[in-house]
């Protein structure tokens, strides 16, 4: 029941210099498990939620979504299984300015062929879950940053993603919202066993979920699993 097996995956950037961003990384995931990547900026965090977000392309080495290999999946494939298996919290959250905060959350639902009204409904249920039930009709540039990133949280959530990856997903929240965000995510982890993939700095949050893999220079260097009330390598 591995739901991501990550196979010796290597990403290399280069328009003159070569930067090695991925080194070699070889991870599985399994279904339901609650990871949390951590490490220094620069060591290739975003670059692995990228490749897990099939946002991008690996230079060699194999990225197995539900045991089929999606490495050289072609632009269209990627962007079929992103809608229909992944979703995304990343620090700048895409929201479309023009929309309110339901109709933002209604969008996934909308391009998933879901009627209006159902997706209304739930798009309600959604942001009040993330303590915006009374904001449903503010526009992006009439939120703060943490209310938008919620807002962009809920939309991740829309369609029930069997994955669900974030970068700095709590970063400019307060300690209040970022606890009423991670409930939520763990309540869903357990309900319907969604997985959630979060990159963070935050060491609070990294410590509350299940397992936590450390980066370094695109490699991972450390990985701790919870046990009882800590964590073991
Ligand atoms: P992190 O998320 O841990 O800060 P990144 O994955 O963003 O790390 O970056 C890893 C390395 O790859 C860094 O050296 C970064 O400068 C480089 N890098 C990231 N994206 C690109 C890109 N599009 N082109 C060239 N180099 C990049
Ligand atoms: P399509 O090609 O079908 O329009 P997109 O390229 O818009 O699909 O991507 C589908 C999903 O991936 C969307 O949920 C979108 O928000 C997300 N996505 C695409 N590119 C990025 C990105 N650079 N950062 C974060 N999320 C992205």
């Amino acid at each position: 029941d591995d739901i991501i097996v990550l196979k010796d995956l290597s990403k290399i950037y280069g328009n003159g210099v070569e930067v090695r961003a991925l080194d070699g990384v070889s991870v599985k995931i399994k279904a339901g498990e609650f990871v949390a990547i951590v490490g220094p900026s620069g060591s290739g965090k975003s670059t692995l939620l990228n490749m897990i977000g099939l946002l991008d392309t690996p230079s060699s080495g194999h990225i197995f979504l539900k045991g089929i290999d999606v490495s050289r999946a072609s632009p269209d494939e990627r962007a079929r299984l992103r809608n229909q298996e992944l979703g995304f919290v990343f620090q700048y959250h895409h929201l479309i300015p023009e929309f309110t905060a339901v109709e933002n959350v209604m969008m996934p639902m909308l391009i998933a062929n879901k009627s209006k009204t159902e997706a209304h409904k739930r798009g309600e249920e959604l942001l009040r879950a993330v303590g915006l039930g009374d904001r449903l009709h503010s526009r992006p540039n009439q939120l703060s940053g943490g209310q938008n990133q919620r807002v962009a949280v809920a939309r991740a959530l829309a369609n029930n993603p069997s994955i669900v990856i974030g970068d700095e997903l709590t970063g400019n929240l307060d300690t209040k919202s970022s606890e009423l965000i991670y409930n939520l995510l763990r309540e869903l982890n357990q309900k319907i066993n969604q997985t959630f993939i979060l990159v963070t700095h935050d060491m609070t949050l990294a410590e509350k979920t299940d397992r936590i893999l450390r980066i370094v220079d695109g490699k991972i260097v450390c990985e701790m699993r919870r046990k009882d009330d800590g964590f073991v390598a």
